[in-house]
């Protein structure tokens, strides 16, 4: 459905990595390699990094992201950081619902959908990750997980809302491990998201809205990945602490 007319986006998800000098570098680094990009390029930091990278990467192509934020306004929610608090220091992009926030600490599609209310209250893009496991995948569970992940995570969300999201396909099992799904296996996926998006917001949102692949892209397998049909660019974990291959998959994506 019309690749051609959306616009593919690049992430960088640096996890718990890299403390504020290391930020710095590697943004400098990376900001004369990725200046003619043909896509979205965007940083998901951690917190701590937040106000360096949004310096370092001013008056650039760069968004800056967070990589989870609470649901609330303020409040009891001791170790939180707010939407507010994200969009007062610069940040413009938040990541909900990645599979170690789901595994490690609890996350939920009921929680996903509130952080990512709060997101879009906030005037951020929000990208929205979901995926199976490799059981679920096993015992062929992938489209039921991906229904039940995709449509609670949008309980209440609006089309005009849906310009600002973004999706990120990551099976759990390609995460981190080097072992990436094939090119075959992301756009089935990816289809099929997009497939449920049309039967929730009708045939325009879907043709509009961007569903990434995530799980172990790096500069070797970026080309044929974001080549297919349905998958309109990458949430990059591990290759995206290096500037000149995190530059590469943004290359990939250029073209
Ligand atoms: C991720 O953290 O979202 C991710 C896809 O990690 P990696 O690229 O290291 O598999």
């Amino acid at each position: 459905m019309d690749k051609a007319n959306r616009t593919p986006i690049i992430a960088g998800n640096w996890k718990m990595n890299l403390g504020r000098a290391e930020a710095k570098a590697l943004i400098e680094e990376l900001r004369p390699l990725v200046e003619n990009a043909l896509c979205g390029v965007a940083l998901c930091v951690p917190f701590t990094d937040l106000d360096t990278a949004v310096a370092a990467a001013s008056g650039t192509n760069l968004i800056v992201g967070a990589q989870n934020c609470h649901w609330a306004a303020s409040g009891a929610f001791t170790g939180e950081i707010s939407a507010s608090m994200l969009t007062e220091i610069g940040t413009s992009l938040c990541i909900v619902g990645h599979s170690e926030r789901r595994q490690y600490f609890g996350e939920t599609d009921e929680t996903v959908n509130r952080r990512l209310h709060a997101v879009l209250d906030a005037g951020m893009l929000c990208i929205v990750c979901v995926g199976e496991t490799l059981a679920e995948r096993e015992s062929g569970q992938t489209f039921d997980v991906i229904r039940r992940q995709v449509t609670g995570a949008l309980k209440d969300v609006t089309v005009q809302e849906m310009r600002r999201i973004v999706f990120a396909y990551e099976p759990v099992w390609a995460i981190g491990t080097g072992k990436t799904a094939t090119a075959a296996e992301a756009q089935e996926v990816c289809a099929f998201l997009r497939t449920l998006v049309r039967g929730i917001y009708g045939r325009t949102v879907a043709q509009f809205v961007r569903i990434q692949y995530g799980g172990s892209m790096n500069a070797k397998n970026a080309a044929e990945l974001l080549a297919q049909p349905d998958i309109d660019g990458g949430l990059i974990g591990g290759a995206s602490l290096k500037a000149k291959d995190f530059a590469e998959i943004v290359a990939a994506a250029s073209r």
